[in-house]
């Protein structure tokens, strides 16, 4: 994989300061002190390649479509480029793709927490016996977001080896990014079913759908409307690259503004197949306004998390 390695200096290095220069022009156009970044992967350097690995192997599952990662680069490296961009805060969203193995994610994450405090603190988990153990020791040690992934976990969000846990988050007022949506591909448990069973039986989980539920996005705006804790991450969505493969319904616009105070910038970084500039201005030319700017890149986050 050497030839997808990220460019030497020179060139390159100019281009990531052009780059920081536009971010930080478009946060600062708005009057925002910076960004707040929901949805940023970091993880065991072994774990990310193989995340990696799975994007380069990824042309099938999307019909085809390519996706090259953008910033492939060393975790420091990844740090030092958002906190250039005026990134405030961020998170290090890490899950497991089998059991007996968020624990030893979430060990990983304390570490990563400590020595990066500018990242929010995250934890993950998987439908396993001792899940509530980990989770609830988890939230002891200050976790102040979790990520699930019911896709590349392959698991049912509604399994009762959840219940405790779901039931533990939604007291302790802990946001959960969940990818459950069916895209880049459909998982068994994928699309808003799993989850209103979910939140049926815990109406007050704070759970932030991420990528806007793709391709289901009427479905999960539903439930936001519906369960008030409900938000969305917009991790990916509105991009050139997602509205070829899911195109957000034109007609589901003014429910965004709507939902302004529960809309938050996700981006995905570093795997994503374009500039991290691009999805400021995927959100930019909704044209829902430099309010709704505000809210959905910074404020949002800010008040949940009371950071930044
Ligand atoms: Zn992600």
């Amino acid at each position: 994989m050497s030839d997808h390695h990220m460019a030497p200096a020179g060139p390159d290095a100019v281009g990531r300061s052009v780059e920081a220069a536009e971010v930080r022009r478009f946060w600062q156009g708005l009057g925002l002190p910076g960004l707040v970044d929901v949805h940023t992967h970091f993880m065991p350097e072994r774990v990310l390649r193989k995340v990696w690995d799975y994007f380069d192997a990824l042309g099938p599952l999307t019909g085809g479509v390519e996706w090259p990662i953008t910033y492939r680069a060393e975790e420091d490296e990844r740090t030092v480029l958002l906190r250039e961009f005026g990134v405030r805060a961020f998170t290090a969203m890490l899950y497991p793709h089998k059991p007996g193995m968020a624990q030893w994610l979430n060990g990983w994450a304390v570490d990563f927490a400590r020595r990066t405090p500018d990242c929010l603190h995250t934890s993950t988990l998987f439908p396993e016996p001792g899940a509530e153990a980990y989770v609830r020791r988890a939230v002891e040690e200050g976790a102040r977001v979790f990520k699930a992934h019911v896709q590349v976990g392959a698991y049912d969000p509604a399994d009762e080896l959840l219940d405790g846990v779901w039931g533990l988050l939604a007291e302790a007022q802990v946001p959960v990014v969940i990818h459950c949506g069916s895209g880049p591909a459909p998982g068994k448990h994928t699309g808003p079913g799993p989850i209103a069973r979910v939140l049926a039986r815990h109406p007050r989980l704070r759970l932030v759908v991420a990528h806007m539920g793709m391709p289901e996005y009427e479905d999960f705006l539903d439930l936001a409307e519906r369960y008030d804790e409900v938000r969305l991450d917009t991790t990916m969505a509105f991009t050139d690259f997602s509205e070829r493969l899911a195109p957000f319904p034109r007609r589901a616009l003014p429910r965004l503004a709507g939902l302004g105070d529960r809309i938050l910038l996700g981006s995905d970084f570093p795997n994503i197949p374009y500039p991290y500039v691009h999805q400021l201005r995927a959100l930019e030319r909704l044209e829902l306004g430099d309010g709704w700017l505000r809210g959905v890149c910074h404020d949002n986050a800010a008040r949940l998390f009371a950071a930044a």
